[in-house]
């Protein structure tokens, strides 16, 4: 079958490689009627996460089940349905206490040996371990453009406003109006802010997201901490939301906060070092909150449910929407941020 590979850092190609098996009894195999390119898998391009040559990529699809295991009880071959980016249990003390991204068994799709060596989804068909929980049937009103949003960054940006507990009426920074950040800010509206200020310094991504409702601050063009001062009464925002993934962007969070605000990253972190003076976190009483990979199983019915009733539209980041023999193509225009959201149809 056809897959996204990685060749070297840099390259990626699309072969033939090996089709997927039920491995174990409670595997599905899904077509993939949809797949898409995230800024996560940008960490694999540039080698900043390790994949051996030839390994397939990919963690956000919607597709088809095709065949299920003996011990697959909820979903059936020809249902269409989501796939959850990490792979969990489903059984394990975290999983039972909602967070399912902190499985002792948690994996990655197309994450190589770092993320338990299953395939990637940017192919025909990838496999899915512990279907039951790892798959999400989607309601027939929501077309695979919305839905593959569900599996990953749009649970994540959804989660990442359900955790900040914004109370209506307070103000919400959000730094960084990729789709995550736009996605963040949908969300966070829907808790009756009285304003969502969204910091960015791509013009196309700031559009957007006034769009979706923010009020759109380029940093490339004034300093972020004066806007967001001049909108709260010189204290800084009560909440706001880190959603890029680099020191930078860290400590803007840091200064565009209130004393006594609080701090959510859901950007992503590896081996980054950050210097904190806690007597000055102590004394602002900060509250930072890190969302560590987003816990897509006990968030995603929520999230397919505001799809469904359109209080939260993706739609608007589709930026590409190629064949997924295009996927070189695709990479090289995400990774230039030419684009917004590359969605690969095989
Ligand atoms: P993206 O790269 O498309 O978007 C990042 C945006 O941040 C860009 O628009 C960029 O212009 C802007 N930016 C960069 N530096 C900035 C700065 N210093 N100040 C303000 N804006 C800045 O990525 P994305 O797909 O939107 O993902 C964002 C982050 O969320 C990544 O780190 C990604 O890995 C992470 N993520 C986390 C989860 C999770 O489960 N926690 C899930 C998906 C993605
Ligand atoms: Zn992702
Ligand atoms: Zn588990």
């Amino acid at each position: 079958v056809r897959a996204v590979v990685f060749r070297e850092p840099g390259r990626v190609e699309v072969d033939d490689v090996r089709e997927p098996e039920l491995v174990d009894p409670r595997d599905a195999i899904v077509r993939v009627s949809l797949s898409a390119i995230c800024g996560s898998d940008l960490h694999f391009l540039h080698a900043k996460a390790p994949l051996e040559p030839g390994e397939t990529m990919g963690h956000e699809a919607v597709g088809l089940v095709e065949r299920v295991g003996a011990g697959v009880k909820s979903v059936s071959p020809g249902e269409r349905v989501v796939v959850a980016f990490n792979i969990a249990c489903g059984a394990c003390w975290f999983c039972e206490r909602g967070q399912s991204q902190l499985c002792e068994e948690a994996r990655v799709l197309g994450a190589g040996l770092f993320g338990g060596s299953l395939g990637g989804a940017q192919a025909e068909l990838v496999r899915i371990p512990n279907a039951d929980v790892n798959l999400l049937p989607v309601p027939r009103d929501i077309d695979d453009e919305r839905a593959i949003f569900v599996g990953d960054v749009l649970s994540s940006g959804y989660h990442a406003a359900e955790i900040a507990s914004i109370r209506p009426g307070e103000t919400v920074a959000i730094v960084g109006a990729g789709p995550v950040g736009n996605l963040v800010a949908q969300a966070a509206l829907l808790h009756g802010p009285s304003e969502v200020i969204a910091i960015d310094l791509e013009p196309g991504r700031l559009a957007l997201a006034a769009d979706a409702g923010a009020v759109p601050v380029n940093a490339a063009q004034r300093n972020p901490q004066t806007a967001v001062f001049e909108r709260t009464g010189g204290r800084g925002a009560d909440v706001v939301i880190e959603a890029v993934g680099t020191l930078a962007a860290f400590e803007r969070a840091l200064d565009v906060v209130r004393r006594g605000g609080r701090v959510v990253v859901v950007g992503v972190y590896a081996s980054e070092v950050f210097p904190a003076q806690l007597g000055v976190w102590w004394a602002r009483a900060l509250d930072v909150r890190f969302t560590g990979l987003c816990p897509v199983h006990g968030v995603w019915r929520r999230a397919m449910t505001e799809v469904a009733r359109g209080r939260i539209d993706p739609l608007p980041l589709v930026s590409h929407r190629l064949g997924l023999e295009e996927a070189p193509k695709g990479y090289e225009l995400f990774d230039r941020r030419e684009a917004s959201k590359v969605l690969l149809r095989p």
